[in-house]
């Protein structure tokens, strides 16, 4: 039973079931007519059936996202076993706007509505609705270059311009002139014109439509012409505004600025009490912060008198089990506030009912990207204009409400006017491993709406190094081939490469998935700490933050082989196990997820997956020999000496080599907060860098 069906149970106790479905399917249908949208569907079909490109801005909550496919679909544009395929820019906006279109059109999810995620796929051959994340399709391509079985694609949030989509931009413009011409392959190599002649005869390919949803307001798209970049992009395609549905929103900020967490609960529960009914959307950075807040807001509501308690914090987050998504689009049980704790996911992509409050302390996970130094980092920093706008916005989708921003006014007036799109702020080795996959040898060539020249270079001298390509920048076979085909970042899918030819794999498997979760550690409760301190010790390893992950997962699928716990009870079983242990099972569970499915994927490829056991010297000289790139070196002064980009970075205080601070590591992760650190660290020996050249052929 979906998570409306209960909330309407508990508000009518005694209505007879088969009623009860009918109204809400009745409610359904109603929120369905009632929204903007609906009332141009008809023009919109035109507009569609009429334009190969078509460009639709509308405020979120307009209905973009789960109403057009439905317009699509009624329209006839999925007969004869086509789909129409629309890609978010994050697997959360994938998930559970596929699970609330299948509410509404009251079928079962994975049948005619579906969605696909790099770990996760829900569709089947009947699928006519499909959901996916960005890099997903752009993988898609890989096996179909002609994505022949999709009759219209909707690049939802267009705007965001994450890499994934502007990439995208470029691919699908040439998917589309390749499918109207009918030539694609021609420049494949790898296709005779058999192949190509078969492909084509095969799918009767019938011109692709292409659909930009972009979910910016008027008020921000004259500031930052989004769509007219667009448009211009496409030789002046349409763009559609669909009017939205905006209530006032008062604005408040702070008279001092807010740096702390206590600061913010107090703002939270200050909206609780003295705050008219209507819920409360906080934007936070990331998992880390949503579950220091979550703890917060809980011990906080035990010092509350019993009749002030009716709030109800829920946490929305990438990692969080996908049956769990849906928990903060439940309306709230009568009488109770929701406060939803959620990451930059909730600013365009999902539209969550019933709130009337934001809480926005201003800041915005984000990568930055030097190509010169070749440096990464994932921070915190502040929001743009344009993202400060979006987020109060959503205090005003059902009714007049208040945004309070946790900063001064001044700050807001410095902010910049828009986010920097994201290809000029990363690092693209990823994307540009996939276009050679795809054929697309000449990458400066490619068609890119704004052209990162140096971090191209960049990219491409990073492959080189990896073994990925060859000196005059063709796919390497068959390491770069199996890269590409590797659902992770080139320096991890080779990692399991490396780890494959020295009998680690089982273990190097282990590695990637924890590193792919956010903190597998959490920070306990002040009265907890010495517990959890000990607890610590004795799994850290002296070697690094690596081994102990390692041990980490070893140790709770021992106990969970020794506990010997049926199927429904392991989930239960690992939450004791890292209670105890004093490790985030959100995460630990997510990472185990991940384990399955690249374990898959490389068995998929022909690999064997062996382990070293307890040889953790070879495991060692493999992360060294993996991530060489990222090696740093002790100086006098006790700091650290990026090798690469030869940047002064120090130890993070979570690392376990915090203390010991060995001549010599390797990590994974830079961030930049008041100091450079380097996180995720094992010790090696500082002759091994030496032999980083592994053989690939080996
Ligand atoms: P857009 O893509 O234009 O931002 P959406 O199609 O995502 O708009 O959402 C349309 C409306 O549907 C919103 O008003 C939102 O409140 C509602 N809605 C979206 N997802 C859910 C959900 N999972 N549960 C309940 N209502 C939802
Ligand atoms: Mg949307």
């Amino acid at each position: 039973m979906t998570s409306t069906a209960q909330g309407e149970l508990k508000q009518n106790p005694k209505t007879p079931v088969a009623s009860r479905f009918s109204m809400r399917r009745q409610k359904i249908a109603e929120h369905r007519k009632s929204l903007p949208i609906a009332s141009v569907e008809k023009r919109l079909i035109e507009e569609v059936q009429k334009n190969d490109i078509l460009i639709i801005v509308g405020e979120t909550g307009s209905g973009k996202t789960t109403q057009l496919p439905q317009f699509l679909f009624n329209a006839g544009f999925c007969r004869g076993g086509k789909m129409v395929g629309i890609s978010q820019p994050s697997c959360i906006a994938a998930v559970t706007v596929a699970k609330r279109l299948a509410e509404e059109c009251d079928v079962q999810l994975g049948q005619r509505v579906g969605y696909s995620i790099m770990f996760d796929d829900t569709t089947c051959s009947s699928t006519s609705l499909k959901y996916m994340t960005d890099a997903l399709l752009l993988r898609e391509a890989l096996v179909d270059p002609l994505l022949s079985r999709y009759s219209v694609i909707i690049v939802d949030e267009a705007h965001e311009r994450t890499v994934h989509t502007d990439v995208l931009l470029a691919l699908l413009k040439k998917v589309q002139l390749d499918r109207s011409i009918g030539n694609k392959g021609l420049e494949v190599e790898a296709k005779t014109n058999d192949e190509i002649g078969g492909v084509l005869r095969g799918c009767q390919i019938s011109p692709l439509k292409l659909i930009y949803n972009c979910s910016i307001s008027t008020i921000i798209m004259s500031a930052s012409l989004d769509a007219r970049v667009f448009s211009e992009y496409y030789g002046g395609a349409k763009a559609l505004h669909v009017q939205g549905r905006q209530f006032t929103v008062d604005i408040l900020y702070t008279v001092h600025p807010v740096t702390d967490y206590a600061a913010l609960v107090i703002t939270i529960f200050q909206i609780h009490l003295e705050e008219k009914p209507g819920d409360i959307l906080v934007f936070l950075t990331g998992q880390d912060e949503i579950e220091s807040v979550e703890r917060l807001v809980q011990e906080r509501l035990e010092h509350l008198p019993e009749d002030k308690r009716k709030i109800l914090p829920l946490a929305i987050f990438s990692a969080l089990p996908s049956d769990q998504l849906m928990r903060v689009f439940a309306p709230a049980p009568i009488g109770f506030r929701k406060v939803v704790l959620a990451t930059n996911i909730a600013e365009t992509s999902i539209t969550i009912p019933g709130i009337r409050y934001v809480v926005d302390p201003g800041r915005v996970k984000a990568r930055t990207y030097d190509p010169s130094k070749g440096m990464e980092t994932l921070d915190a920093v502040p929001t743009s204009k344009a993202q400060a706008l979006q987020r109060s916005g959503h205090a005003g989708r059902e009714g007049p409400g208040k945004c309070f921003r946790l900063y001064r006014q001044r700050e807001f007036e410095k902010l910049e006017d828009s986010t920097k799109p994201e290809i000029k702020r990363c690092n693209l080795s990823n994307v540009i491993l996939q276009l050679k996959a795809l054929g697309y040898d000449d990458i400066f060539g490619f068609d890119f709406i704004d052209k990162p020249s140096s971090a191209i270079v960049k990219a491409l001298a990073e492959l080189h190094l990896l073994g990925a390509l060859t000196d005059d920048c063709k796919l390497e076979k068959p390491a770069g081939d199996q890269m590409a085909r590797l659902p992770l970042d080139p320096v991890y899918s080779r990692a399991l490469i490396l780890a494959n030819q020295s009998n680690c794999l089982e273990e190097m498997l282990i590695t990637v998935a924890m590193l792919s979760v956010e903190s597998i550690f959490y920070d306990p409760p002040r009265e907890k700490r010495e517990e959890a301190r000990t607890s610590r010790n004795h799994i850290a390893s002296v070697e690094g933050d690596h081994l102990t992950y390692l041990g980490v997962y070893r140790e709770s699928n021992e106990f969970l082989e020794a506990e010997n716990s049926e199927e429904a009870e392991v989930d239960q079983t690992l939450r004791k196990w890292c209670k105890d242990n004093f490790v985030n099972s959100r995460s630990l569970k997510h990472a185990r997820d991940i384990y399955r499915k690249i374990r898959g994927n490389v068995e998929q490829m022909g690999f064997n997956v062996s382990s070293c056991g307890n040889d953790m010297l070879e495991y060692r000289r493999c992360l060294a020999a993996s991530f060489f790139l990222k090696a740093a070196q002790r100086q006098m002064d006790g700091t650290y000496r990026a090798l690469e980009s030869g940047e002064i970075v120090h130890i993070h205080p979570t690392s376990v080599l915090f203390r010991s601070k060995p001549e010599c590591v390797i990590f994974n992760e830079l961030m930049q907060t008041r100091k450079k650190y380097i996180k995720n660290l094992t010790r090696i020996d500082p002759v091994w860098s030496a032999h980083h050249h592994y053989n690939t052929e080996e």
